[in-house]
């Protein structure tokens, strides 16, 4: 209306019949129009902005806490792991939706009513013939929409591909064995390939939508044509000022534009968005490990009874019928081959795992009641996959256990156990020096990350300690040395130790042996070398390489 009246002014003053002073005022007028209108966007923009980061915080928090909560068993199951990163997605999303959605309410649909009535009061046929226009570009739009959509689900999976196989070719941990082995040419091809693909869909999805895209422009500029006939016969009619024709012709250009704006950015973004939405909220509702029972326990024994479990989409028993005591105090080692089920057993008897048939106790108390943090109060582990942390050494050893003060001789002696050398050449500036070539520090060995860890294992405040093949890349002899300094310290601690070397088992009190998930024999290094069966098969075996 603004534009109408200094339209309408300047084609007066074109013909002489107003004056100067009345023109200049309704410039100011529609100056000031504009300036509201951009003060407002730029607020709107600021809250936005704000507004955007805290609530993604506080959903991403909503998302780590439930992590936090999940069964340990779940991010084993590729599934329920697609599930997070679509919940990490749809969070993003939602926060858009929300302001998509408000917008079309606060901004949108006030603006078209307005313009709606405002043409509607010029000539109400004008109103109706408009909106012709923008059903083409409306249908168009939304049909883009459900094309690329589909386009995004053909291609979500080939892009997975494309990218790992570029990761072999570039990637930091892949690399160099790419190279010397000269798996350049096979990865390449393989991502041509794929990248071949990509392009066929988007290419046929792309010209899709261009030719429907076409189609529909042809009704939009006949509408167009239409409507400026209208327009020009009503102004010759004098049915309108020219101020109002010059007005009406640049809020069809905006209308149209804002129509593509919401169809394209909007409702097309809002019905993508519903469907990842969808996916932070069935993640926030995944079944959660419920056992509650917070309590000090006063730690005994671990008491195991014929305990079988499955990994999810797995139909063999990685653990089957396990029965066994692990005694106050008692040190055991798990034996047996490759994929018998030695790393599978501990986690279920430190309660990581809870068993699908038969019960693991704890000084009396199921595994399945305590709460986690009961749980694993009194235990400490080094795993097989341990983590190599981007921080300092004293953050890698100290991280196990958070709530105590230590000194530096606490650090000394867990690195003595794990026969750490704080030589100054490596660590230039202690247990401060940083542990990354990406932040600037050193990087280590495998042996001497694996003594890291298990530093930080030794660390931690404990009852039981685990030890998952974890001194697998440490020579023999210091293996030996490691254990018998385990021994040591570990005298009335309960522990469990996995090794692939017979003759370190020998420290343990008692050898469990594994085979196919079966616990097949118990008992000290004598009673199950005098029984002959798989132990003694496995330690002749050995035996051969030392002699
Ligand atoms: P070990 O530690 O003795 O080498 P594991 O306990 O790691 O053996 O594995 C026992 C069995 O469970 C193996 O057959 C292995 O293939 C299977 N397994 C281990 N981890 C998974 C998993 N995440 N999903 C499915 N099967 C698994
Ligand atoms: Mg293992």
């Amino acid at each position: 209306m603004m534009q109408q009246r200094f339209f309408d002014q300047a084609a007066l003053l074109a013909s002489k019949n107003t004056s100067l002073n009345k023109i200049l005022f309704s410039f100011m007028l529609l100056g000031l129009a504009y300036l509201v209108c951009n003060v407002l966007n730029g607020a709107d923009n600021f809250i936005r902005d704000t507004a955007e980061n805290k609530i993604k915080g506080k959903m991403s928090l909503e998302i780590h806490k439930k992590v936090a909560r999940l069964n340990l068993i779940d991010f084993e199951d590729t599934n329920k792991l697609d599930n997070l990163n679509k919940a990490e997605q749809g969070k993003n999303n939602l926060v858009l939706f929300a302001f998509d959605f408000t917008s079309i309410f606060t901004f949108y649909l006030p603006y078209f009513l307005f313009m709606g009535w405002y043409l509607f009061s010029l000539k109400p046929t004008l109103a109706v013939s408009i909106v012709f226009i923008f059903i083409p570009t409306a249908a168009t739009q939304i049909i883009r929409a459900k094309v690329f959509a589909k386009l995004e689900d053909k291609s979500a999976p080939v892009r997975r591909e494309y990218d790992y196989y570029e990761s072999c070719i570039v990637g930091r941990e892949y690399y160099k064995e790419t190279r010397l082995l000269g798996g350049f040419d096979f990865f390449n091809k393989l991502y041509l390939e794929s990248l071949d693909i990509l392009q066929k869909l988007k290419y046929k999805a792309t010209l899709r939508v261009n030719l429907i895209e076409l189609s529909m422009q042809i009704f939009t500029v006949i509408g167009y044509f239409v409507v400026l006939l209208m327009l020009f016969n009503a102004l010759m009619n004098q049915d309108i000022s020219i101020g109002a024709f010059a007005a009406v012709f640049e809020s069809i250009s905006r209308l149209y534009s804002i129509m593509r704006e919401i169809i394209s950015d909007g409702i097309s973004s809002m019905a993508k968005n519903v469907g990842t939405i969808e996916n932070y909220i069935n993640f926030l509702e995944l079944d959660e490990r419920k056992s509650a029972l917070d309590l000090k326990l006063e730690w005994g024994d671990i008491f195991l009874e014929n305990v079988s479990f499955t990994y999810p989409n797995s139909e063999t028993y990685a653990v089957k019928n396990a029965s066994f005591t692990l005694k106050k105090g008692e040190t055991i080692a798990i034996v047996g081959e490759n994929g018998s089920g030695k790393s599978t057993l501990v986690r279920l008897i430190t309660g990581l795992y809870l068993p699908a048939i038969g019960r693991v106790t704890v000084s009396g108390y199921d595994t399945k009641d305590l709460s986690q943090k009961t749980l694993y109060e009194n235990t400490t582990a080094v795993f097989q996959k341990y983590q190599r942390y981007q921080m300092t050494v004293e953050d890698n050893i100290t991280i196990s256990e958070t709530n105590i003060e230590y000194n530096k001789s606490t650090l000394d002696n867990v690195c003595e156990i794990a026969g750490i050398n704080m030589d100054e050449s490596t660590f230039t500036e202690g247990y401060g020096t940083m542990l990354s070539r990406e932040f600037g520090g050193v990087d280590l060995s495998g042996g001497q990350w694996q003594r890291i860890a298990i530093s930080r294992g030794f660390f931690r405040e404990h009852n039981l300690i685990v030890l998952d093949e974890s001194t697998a890349a440490i020579d023999p002899y210091e293996e030996t040395r490691i254990y018998k300094q385990f021994a040591k310290i570990s005298k009335d601690k309960s522990a469990i130790i996995i090794t692939h070397r017979l003759g370190s088992a020998k420290i343990s009190d008692r050898i469990v042996v594994m085979k196919n998930g079966e616990v097949e024999e118990i008992g000290t290094h004598d009673e199950l070398l005098q029984a002959g069966k798989e132990y003694t098969r496995l330690y002749t075996a050995q035996e051969q390489w030392y002699s």
